[in-house]
């Protein structure tokens, strides 16, 4: 095995987790990455997840920042929400003006939240702009902060605004989210939590399974395999997932294709979730399938013993996939509703041992890492070498 290819021995059970939304309650919520916080395993939006010490006691050795700026659809669909942002600052400035500019602005936080964090604890957290810088922040002992960013509502239907992102160094995007934007619709990704809500009027928005890319969608597609930005299906319909996959197959790179933060469709018949042929066909691009820590999506009917789906589903990822398909994207911080036993980024330590009993070291170093680097390398093309300054980063 090429090292270049593996964490530094040091950390070789260490996670690179591709789905976490630390922005989501930093940023508008005003909550505080420093600060120990205390989650309950159900869905609770008001505390954090991923905060630093939680990261550093599960072993979190890197991970994608998600940056979601929530989509305006949710102040005509969700009436509440509309009220929570008359009497919040920060939730109003959220949803006011460009994605894309409080996408960046959203960056710019991160940035500043990290050089705080360092302030005060010492180097704990440092931005990766390609995988080398990766490799050397988690082995000098930090966690690689990768940037990421959840919609193609971001790009305000500017494909210009995707190359900006990239050369600020964003590795993955996921196409589609909660609402319909420039590129596809989606599936219905609201809990059966939210029910209450939707006999008073909210969630009520229309889902097209059938439908697939816009013209939009599909150069946009094209331009993230150009540029080598992940792209991930998550949330996609399963029209629009296919024609992802066939553009992926006439694409010259052959970039692999994810889906960062989902369950599966045996265990788990929504259809966000990916069935079995998809498993082999992700499989097939060199993509991976990330595991989330959501309840609702890893089985039905909903089990608490999260762990146990956890590792069935590892399970039927490798007589569907094979083993380097298996990673983990718990989606942490996204407003999600997590099982009791894997609560937090805390719980990999649990995890890590429960994998360790069952698979061999080399099987569990794949699923928490070698695997999604294994997609960074070929599904990433870093703007600038390590050693650039961060001046050269372009301003928006
Ligand atoms: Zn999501």
């Amino acid at each position: 095995m090429d090292h270049r290819d593996a964490l530094p021995a040091e950390h070789r059970f260490g996670v690179i987790d591709i789905h976490m939304h630390p922005t989501l309650k930093t940023f508008m919520l005003g909550k505080n990455m420093m600060a120990r916080h205390y989650p309950p395993g159900f869905f609770f939006p008001l505390t954090m997840r991923t905060d630093l010490d939680a990261l550093l006691a599960g072993g979190v050795k890197a991970f994608f920042s998600t940056v979601y700026i929530v989509e305006k659809d949710f102040l005509t669909d969700v009436w509440p929400i509309r009220m929570v942002q008359r009497v919040l600052p920060r939730v109003r400035h959220v949803f006011s003006g460009d994605p894309f500019e409080r996408a960046w602005e959203c960056l710019d936080h991160q940035d500043e939240c990290i050089r705080q964090i360092n302030a005060r604890r010492g180097p704990v957290l440092a931005v990766a702009r390609s995988v080398e810088e990766m490799l050397e922040i988690i082995a000098s002992g930090r966690i690689a902060v990768l940037l990421s960013v959840e919609g193609a509502h971001h790009l305000s239907g500017n494909l210009e605004n995707l190359d900006k992102l990239h050369r600020r160094g964003v590795c993955h995007m996921i196409v589609p989210h909660l609402y319909p934007n420039e590129a596809c619709w989606n599936v219905d990704a609201f809990p059966d939590d939210v029910n209450w809500l939707r006999r008073l009027g909210c969630f009520r928005q229309e889902i097209r399974l059938d439908s697939g890319l816009t013209d939009f969608g599909r150069a946009l597609v094209e331009r993230m395999f150009d540029l080598g930005i992940i792209v991930d299906v998550t949330h996609a319909t399963p029209r629009c997932r296919k024609e992802v996959y066939d553009i992926q197959r006439g694409h010259a790179k052959r970039r692999p294709v994810i889906f960062s933060h989902v369950g599966l469709h045996a265990l788990c018949a929504h259809p966000m979730n990916p069935t079995n042929d998809e498993i082999r066909t992700i499989a097939d691009t060199g993509g991976v399938i990330g595991l989330i820590a959501m309840s609702y999506y890893l089985s039905k009917p909903i089990r608490k013993d999260g762990l146990n789906v956890i590792l069935e589903s590892i399970d039927h990822l490798i007589r569907c996939g094979g083993e380097d398909v298996v990673a983990f994207g718990s989606d942490f911080d996204g407003f999600t509703g997590p099982p009791p036993d894997f609560k937090s980024p805390r719980d990999y330590a649990v995890l890590r041992e429960r994998l360790l009993k069952k698979y061999s070291e080399d099987q569990v170093e794949k699923f928490f890492s070698r695997n999604v680097l294994r997609v960074l390398r070929e599904g990433w093309t870093p703007p600038v070498t390590a050693s650039a300054p961060v001046a050269e980063v372009a301003q928006p």
